[in-house]
């Protein structure tokens, strides 16, 4: 026995932390996990898995116009939300119990109970004793933040709840701009909710190219989806036929459910962080250096709860580094440049590097390519989604910058054009790409011109 319970303790076992865990146990080493929770994390059990679960289901009911145009007769199609809950639950549940095994192949102990650090080198564990480690890593994540600054606001649910509707409402209305308000306005509007999203900005999606901000605006807008911007909650008052959404620049909303999605921080309470000394940042999250250590020697941090770029690929990869790092002796640390993303709204975007914006900023002179068009497959039965293609080129060397796609599949193509991009690709090795026809992705290729802004000078 050596001088410590385990080699490595972690606290958290989401995507971050059973990446960590596990590969540190396959090396050999004596490793334990607490979970407050269910094994699986934000990820698996409240996040990425069942919202899109949830993206797949409410897409159906767009299907039956498709299907009609391609020469279908649907009949009139239901939805049974309680049926689709129960299915989504049984396939969480697997996921989970997947991760639990691997963990246990492994050799890693889970231990069900919430951690607080006693200090560097010990963990309290909630009512099931105390555990001492050589190694900590932290893995928290990050949990729903919403403002309590105004009556009413104990009305208000997160994603979190959104998953466990008792039933699904006739009217919602979904606050915020990034990407769970955007994802869960176009997952209740194709549920047959009357869905309003209301954004305190000028256009959603800050942070994102500003053609693709647009574009999604307008293409939720065809889909049913009302956008209030500019607009800010004054109140919520309970009715007798549900929620009145007073807003501060006045035009009250009345829907049968509010949930707010304006952003998540990182989970640190009750951590006994000061016990152990690891610091955080002005911005709250887990202060760490390039390999994910902390302010302490013996301590690291991964995922949302450092707050880098809070992506499970992004947390699995922090994980794994750390684990390299200090089990294989193999010093890695993870490149956070070119991090591709995509947003599942309806339609979906795919994004990597800069934005137009950034990219004049940082690069001066820009060449843009962009396409907006119907795909094929929408023009055939003459419905009007359109796609938005759009490419940042660095004008000088001609290495692009920035890759946009709004449009079916997009999450599927940004992956492949991160990876030329990861690469340093210039346009005209880019170009050089044979198409592959006919696809929406094609596109990509096949842009020679220009674009130059409307009522701009050439
Ligand atoms: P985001 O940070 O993306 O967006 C938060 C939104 O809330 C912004 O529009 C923000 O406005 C607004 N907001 C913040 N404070 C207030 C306030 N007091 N009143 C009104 N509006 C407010 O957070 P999300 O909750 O959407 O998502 C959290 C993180 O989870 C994301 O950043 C992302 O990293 C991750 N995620 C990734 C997904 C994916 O990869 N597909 C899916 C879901 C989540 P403003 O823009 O003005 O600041």
């Amino acid at each position: 026995m050596g001088k410590y319970d385990y080699d490595l303790f972690v606290i958290g076992a989401g995507s971050g932390g059973v990446r960590a865990g596990r590969l540190a146990a396959l090396s050999g080493a004596k490793v334990g996990l607490a979970e407050e929770h269910r094994v699986g994390g934000t990820c698996v059990i409240r996040g990425c898995v069942p919202k899109k679960f949830m993206v797949y289901a409410s897409e159906f009911s767009n299907q039956a116009a498709v299907a009609e145009g391609y020469g279908w007769s649907a009949s009139q199609a239901t939805f049974d939300w309680k049926r689709f809950l129960e299915a989504k639950d049984r396939e969480i549940a697997r996921l989970s119990g997947i991760y639990v095994t691997n963990l246990s192949n492994a050799g890693a102990e889970i231990v069900h109970a919430k951690a607080r650090l006693a200090d560097a080198h010990t963990v309290e564990l909630e009512g099931k004793g105390t555990v001492t480690a050589d190694k900590i890593l932290i893995a928290t994540g990050g949990r729903p933040w919403k403002p309590d600054d105004f009556p009413g606001a104990e009305h208000i649910i997160t994603s979190e709840e959104a998953f466990h509707l008792p039933e699904l409402p006739k009217r919602v209305l979904v606050a915020g701009g990034g990407y769970i308000a955007v994802e869960f306005a176009g997952i209740f509007a194709g549920l047959g909710v009357d869905t309003t999203l209301v954004y305190r900005g000028p256009n959603i999606l800050r942070g994102f190219d500003d053609d693709v901000r647009t574009h999604v605006a307008e293409e939720m807008k065809k889909r049913g989806v009302k956008i209030v911007l500019g607009a800010q909650h004054a109140a919520v008052e309970k009715t007798a036929t549900g929620y009145l959404n007073r807003m501060t620049s006045g035009g009250d909303i009345e829907t049968d459910l509010v949930m707010f999605a304006t952003g998540r921080r990182p989970y640190v309470d009750g951590l006994g962080l000061e016990a152990a000394g690891v610091r955080l940042n002005e911005a709250g999250a887990i202060a760490v250096d390039k390999f994910s250590k902390t302010s302490v020697d013996n301590i690291w941090a991964v995922g949302d709860v450092t707050d880098r770029i809070n992506l499970t690929p992004v947390a699995i990869r922090e994980g794994a580094a750390f684990a390299q790092t200090e089990f294989y002796g193999n010093p890695t640390t993870f490149d956070h440049d070119m991090v591709a993303s995509a947003v599942f709204s309806q339609p979906p975007v795919g994004a990597v590097g800069l934005s137009e914006a950034e990219a004049r900023h940082l690069h001066g002179k820009v060449d843009i390519y962009l396409s907006r068009f119907r795909p094929m497959k929408t023009t055939f039965y003459g419905g009007d989604e359109r796609c938005l293609i759009k490419l940042v080129v660095d004008a000088a060397s001609q290495k692009i910058l920035g890759c946009h796609v709004v449009g079916p599949d997009s999450p599927e193509i940004i992956q492949m054009a991160a990876v030329a991009l990861k690469m340093g690709v210039t346009k005209p090795q880019w170009d050089a790409t044979c198409a592959v026809h006919p696809t929406l992705a094609e596109e990509l290729v096949t842009m020679r011109d220009k674009y130059v802004p409307q009522g701009a000078a050439a």
